[in-house]
């Protein structure tokens, strides 16, 4: 039961977490650099909606599961957090944020990767993914809205969640600062 609740909170920890490295590192050069021009530069270009958001496996070459992505180091960074959670609270809660997060983590890459590229991805036509794929997709369209790539609550949380279709921005979008 511990571990139920710990896992539940991590995963809702991993969309805040999600949410503010998207925002303020992803889409912003206020605290690094590297970060923003692979994803807000790269990933956005090359990926624009409407347009070129999907793409077919072998066009993803440059794009390769982890590898353009810092979220697993983000993961190995909240290490203390496991182990604070452990010691004040016990193993089975501690372990519990450990495997929430890092079942947030795999499922960013997954999934983030599948919604790009859904022809081969087994849960292609259920609705919780057609969601996932609309819900990113008009981010790629604004990239100030739906941060979340995985469980969008931190979008809710924040007021960042949009639902409208608007035209979309110039092909050189400013930086967010
Ligand atoms: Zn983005
Ligand atoms: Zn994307």
């Amino acid at each position: 039961m511990v571990f139920v609740l710990a896992f539940l909170f991590a995963v809702w920890l991993g969309s805040v977490i999600e949410w503010v490295v998207h925002k303020h590192f992803m889409h912003s050069i206020r605290f690094m650099r590297t970060p923003h021009d692979r994803h807000a530069v790269m990933h956005h270009s090359e990926r624009r909606a409407p347009g070129k958001f999907f793409a077919k496996e072998d066009e993803l070459k440059d794009y390769h599961l982890f590898e353009t992505s810092f979220m697993p180091f983000l993961w190995l960074m909240h290490t203390p957090l496991f182990l604070g959670v452990y010691w004040k609270l016990g193993v089975a809660a501690g372990l519990g944020v450990a495997a929430g997060t890092l079942f947030y983590v795999l499922a960013y890459e997954t999934l983030h990767w599948h919604i790009h590229c859904p022809e081969e991805f087994r849960f292609r036509h259920q609705a919780w993914f057609r969601f996932l794929i609309e819900h990113h997709r008009r981010h790629h369209n604004r990239s100030n809205i739906n941060y979340n790539v995985v469980f969008p609550i931190a979008d809710l949380m924040f007021g960042t969640l949009s639902y409208r279709d608007v035209p979309p921005e110039p092909e050189h979008e400013a930086v967010l600062l």
